[in-house]
């Protein structure tokens, strides 16, 4: 049976947001069982709590959004990502701005400071999502899918009309913490300098630069230090859309397939399978207080949630 974790004790640190481009302050703390991820932003003297949770997202647009009320936590999918790999269930994440910071553009701080915290195995058991009929959502060429599978599997395909990129293929057989600090952690966000300018004229991307972001002019990477892996483009999409999933609230067992995904397809796969309550089973976690968190998403109550728990495990 998993046993539900946290941090063992209080982390800190600083960078820029990639969007709003000011200096922001991120404190993980330790969280009790089942209150999941919460972020907590200082704001206007309040202390705002934004659950982690699909239902939360406001915008799919360059990053993910959440939102409660008037006030938004963005760019919150690559510390998701992380939190998720390395099976943290229950953490604080205070920033006193609007953004989780973009450090290198990728998950690589977040794993390291996830690391130096330390884990702490809570004594409460972890339940998690297990995928038993396959759930699809299309537009146009861009497909993505969920279907049975063992563990957390993904198999993603990228395709840009652009020389540095073309068409990439990435599989992750089985999502472990050691493959995702080695294979996906380290893959950066990437832009296309064309897009830089309207970007800008909306408000985005004021924070990005080539120390958090793979800048493609339109022949090839303008980055001095040039790519980490030719397809650092796909596993970063694979970053992404683990930290999207992660949104369903417990580890996922199903094998996702991709076809030219972003954010906002990533959130409607996970909307439909919010929706589809007969193509999944909550499993392990003994009492409804553990398995409320998923079952708050949907209209069956905890009640109905903890009679299929225990018909699982009888
Ligand atoms: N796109 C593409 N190939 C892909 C994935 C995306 O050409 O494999 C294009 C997509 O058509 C859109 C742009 O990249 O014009 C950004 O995609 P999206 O908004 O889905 O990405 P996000 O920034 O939300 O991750
Ligand atoms: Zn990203």
């Amino acid at each position: 049976m998993r046993q539900q974790r946290t941090i063992a004790e209080k982390v800190s640190c600083t960078g820029l947001g990639l969007h709003c481009g000011m200096p922001v302050e991120l404190t993980l703390r330790p969280a009790r069982a089942n209150t999941g991820v919460v972020f907590v932003r200082r704001f206007a003297g309040e202390r705002v709590e934004i659950r982690a949770r699909a239902r939360a997202v406001c915008s799919t647009s360059h990053a993910t959004t959440l939102s409660s009320g008037r006030v938004r936590v963005s760019t919150v999918e690559h510390l998701l990502a992380a939190l998720h790999s390395l099976q943290i269930d229950n953490v604080r994440a205070e920033l006193d701005g609007p953004e989780v910071p973009v450090m290198e553009g990728s998950a690589l701080s977040f794993v390291r400071l996830l690391n130096a915290a330390g884990i702490y195995r809570q004594n409460a058991p972890g339940a998690s999502i297990r995928i038993v009929r396959p759930v699809e959502v299309s537009d146009g060429d861009r497909l993505i899918s969920i279907e049975p599978g063992h563990g957390f599997q993904i198999s993603y395909a990228v395709e840009f009309a652009h020389p540095a990129i073309g068409r990439q293929e990435f599989e992750v057989p089985r999502l472990t913490s050691e493959v995702f600090a080695r294979e996906i952690a380290p893959a950066r966000t990437f832009g296309f300098l064309e897009e830089v300018h309207e970007l800008w004229r909306t408000g985005l991307a004021r924070g990005g630069s080539l120390e958090n972001t793979v800048v493609l002019d339109d022949r090839r990477v303008l980055n001095p230090e040039g790519l980490l892996w030719p397809d650092e483009f796909v596993r970063h999409k694979i970053l992404d859309l683990i930290g999207d999933l992660s949104l369903l609230g417990l580890p996922i067992q199903g094998h996702v397939r991709v076809e030219r995904g972003g954010h906002s397809l990533h959130h409607r796969l996970a909307r439909a399978v919010i929706e589809s309550p007969e193509a999944w089973r909550i499993i392990g976690g003994v009492d409804g207080l553990v398995t409320s968190r998923l079952a708050r998403h949907t209209s069956r109550s905890v009640g109905e949630t903890s009679d299929e728990v225990r018909a699982q495990n009888s």
